[in-house]
C-alpha cells in the first residue's frame, strides 16, 4: 500500500519549442525584442535559428501570434525589410499629408512602397523612432 503522504515529484526541465514559424526543433536559447513600446517580448529559438539571428538575418516577431517570421514568411507577411528612403514630399494636394517613398534592397525586383501619412503620424514617428536608434558612438538617441 502506498503512502499518500510521501510524494516524489520528478522535476522536468521545461521544454520550449523554437518560436520560428513551423520550426519543430527544441529551443536552447532566448532572445528579447522591443515588441511595441513600452513592451519587450522574449522568445525561444533553436540553435540553427539562433545562428541565423546572430548573423543578422532579418526577422519579425509577431506579437499577436507569438511567432518569429523569417525568410519567405517575412515576404508573405509583407514584412520585407525596407532599406532605402527614396523620398519625402508633400505632393498629394492635401497639405496635411506627407508622402514617403521606400525601397527594398532587391533593387528593381520590387516596386517601391509609397505611403501617405498624416502630420500626426509623422510627429508620432519622430517621438517613437529615436528609442530604437543610436548615434555615431552607439549611444541611444531616445
Ligand atoms: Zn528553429
Amino acid at each position: 500500500m502506498s503512502d499518500d503522504r510521501i510524494r516524489v515529484e520528478r522535476i522536468r526541465p521545461e521544454i520550449f519549442e523554437c518560436s520560428v514559424l513551423r520550426c519543430p526543433e527544441q529551443a536552447t536559447a532566448f532572445r528579447t525584442v522591443d515588441a511595441m513600446d513600452p513592451l519587450s517580448e522574449t522568445f525561444a529559438v533553436c540553435p540553427e535559428h539562433l545562428a541565423q539571428l546572430d548573423r543578422g538575418e532579418p526577422f519579425k516577431y509577431d506579437i499577436n501570434d507569438r511567432v518569429v517570421l523569417m525568410g519567405a514568411d517575412l515576404d508573405a507577411a509583407d514584412m520585407r525589410p525596407v532599406t532605402a528612403l527614396l523620398g519625402v514630399s508633400q505632393d498629394s494636394g492635401d497639405p496635411t499629408m506627407i508622402t514617403v517613398k521606400f525601397g527594398y534592397d532587391e533593387a528593381g525586383s520590387n516596386e517601391p512602397i509609397t505611403l501617405r501619412i498624416t502630420e500626426d503620424v509623422a510627429r508620432a514617428l519622430t517621438v517613437l523612432l529615436p528609442k530604437f536608434l543610436t548615434d555615431m558612438d552607439g549611444q541611444p538617441l531616445g
